[in-house]
């Protein structure tokens, strides 16, 4: 136990019932990771872990850790897959499973406010009843939480049409590095001054702690349907892609999966997918509805035209629940194929889609590895994953060099390192690929002017080679850089 460790575990106690601040090694133990790939985040054990009940306990926790000078890194579900929840450096892991509240519903100006640990699915279940959901669905939202949204700006099947969460926070209250809380953003359609909402959104955790948020809500389409498309290779797929959106279609999401996903899916969900097919997307349109039927009829012909073997329009709720099953359980599903996968989130742009998984494929073979596709092909973000075992000696090696040179590709491309799954640790030494240390500086003096002391998730986002609290500052580095 470190030296400040019992004064620590004593305030913690005095501010959040002892039944809530975990400090033994077993109660700990589901705390030391999350979905990221454990061969790059590692184990890592908290020094304490607190669930506080309020943002007032929240704020309070972080004075005391400035007090102590103890890290305090946040965690809502643990499901983020950048490894942005590892304590690598100890500290509070401060997690918001008890603040799971949705605190108001405003019909009329479409918001609600919801604390930071209500699951992403809890808030469309009890806006349903009403006409009303919760557009940001990232396909765990089963089970990740608004305040993981926020932090990783995350995306989903259906920010094709939507927007990602960025695009669906008004408001957001927050404890800062000092302790102090601030309310930044609200209801009305213009604010003042700074755009610290937009600050928080993506910020990892590493700017503030989300504790309460305004979230926009929306008005359920009046219909919608689902069609799964079977397509002879995955080119074929993508170019029905750019096609659909050429057409002036902006379905409400546009999933492609290949065939090993296919395989696994078929193996684990039993979805109904087409096992022999090499590739299928499943596409769902929304709206009105004469213009879901229109559109149903339009976009089944540009797949005919792109060369599908089969279309087939979903019958039911039942059907459509069906055909999603399979895509939202395929990164699951992925563990009949190989013991490990590592996931490479990354983006181009659309119409660049058949070209980089042409190179994905290539690299496949390149590497000698077998690498599964299954993303959000409507947004162009790509989801390679490549399959291994961590046992087998140099895979690992293998496979991070692999997924370097796709990240370089898509960047080539007009792409960027990760299309929604946030830095983390897992693509913090990724950044310089797309950002000088100009770039990164300029990020580095947010960071320092909302944390001074670096105790909010430290270690994270920055590559490792690059110190966010050593100021760039003097004309000899500009210079160099330069050069
Ligand atoms: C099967 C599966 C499917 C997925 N599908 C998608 C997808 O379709 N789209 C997508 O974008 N992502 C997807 N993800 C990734 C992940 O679910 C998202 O990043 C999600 O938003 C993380 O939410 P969480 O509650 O689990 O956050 P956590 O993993 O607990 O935390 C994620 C980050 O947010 C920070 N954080 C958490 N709460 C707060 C807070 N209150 N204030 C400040 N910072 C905070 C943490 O410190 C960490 O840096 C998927 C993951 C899995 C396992």
């Amino acid at each position: 136990m470190k030296a400040y460790s019992s004064e620590l575990i004593r305030r913690l106690e005095s501010i959040v019932k002892p039944d809530y601040v975990i400090y033994d090694r077993a109660g700990m133990g589901v705390y030391e990771l999350d979905a990221s790939d454990e061969s790059i985040a590692g184990v890592h054990t908290p020094d304490v872990v607190v669930l506080p009940e309020t943002a007032e306990q929240i704020a309070a926790i972080v004075r005391v850790a400035n007090d102590l000078s103890v890290p305090v890194i946040v965690r809502g579900a643990g499901t983020g897959l950048a490894g942005g929840t590892i304590t690598t450096r100890g500290g509070i892991l401060l997690v918001t499973a008890r603040m799971n509240h949705i605190l108001e519903v405003n019909e009329t100006d479409r918001y609600a406010v919801v604390e930071p640990g209500v699951i992403n699915l809890d808030l469309t279940a009890a806006l349903l009843g009403r006409g009303y959901y919760y557009a940001p669905d990232p396909a765990s939202q089963k089970t990740c939480t608004i305040g993981g949204n926020i932090a990783n700006n995350s995306g989903g099947p259906h920010c094709l049409k939507y927007g990602v969460t960025g695009n669906h926070i008004l408001g957001l209250e927050v404890v800062l590095a000092d302790g102090e809380m601030a309310w930044f953003g609200g209801a009305s359609s213009e604010m003042p001054g700074f755009d610290l909402t937009g600050v928080m959104v993506g910020g990892e955790g590493t700017l503030g702690i989300v504790t309460r948020a305004m979230v926009r809500i929306s008005r359920r389409p009046e219909a919608s349907g689902v069609l799964l498309a079977a397509f002879p290779s995955i080119d074929s797929a993508s170019r029905a892609v750019s096609a659909t959106i050429a057409a002036g279609i902006i379905p409400a999401s546009m999933e492609l999966m290949d065939h090993l996903t296919i395989t696994a899916i078929e193996v684990s969900a039993q979805a109904g997918y087409p096992k022999d097919a090499a590739a299928v997307l499943l596409i769902e349109l929304d709206g009105l509805i004469q213009t879901v039927a229109e559109h149903k009829q339009i976009v089944a012909e540009i797949c005919d035209e792109y060369g599908a073997t089969e279309v087939r329009v979903a019958q039911s709720k039942a059907e459509e629940d069906a055909l999603w099953l399979g895509r939202k359980s395929a990164f699951g599903a992925m563990g009949r194929l190989a013991p490990n996968y590592h996931l490479t989130d990354t983006v181009v742009p659309r119409t660049k889609l058949p070209l980089a998984l042409e190179r994905v494929a290539e690299v496949a073979v390149e590497y000698n590895l077998k690498i599964a596709n299954v993303f959000h092909a409507g947004d162009g973000n790509l989801h390679p994953l490549i399959l291994f075992d961590r046992n087998e000696p140099g895979a690992m090696e293998r496979v991070l060099e692999a997924s370097e040179v796709l990240m370089q590709y898509c960047i080539d491309l007009g792409g960027a390192v990760s299309g929604e799954h946030g830095i983390g640790i897992e693509k913090q030494e990724a950044l310089p690929l797309m950002f000088t240390d100009l770039d990164l500086e300029a990020m580095a003096k947010l960071k320092r002017s909302f944390d001074p002391e670096n105790q909010l998730n430290p270690g994270k986002v920055f590559p490792t080679s690059f110190d966010p609290y050593q100021r760039l500052d003097s004309p000899e580095k500009v210079a160099l850089h330069v050069d």
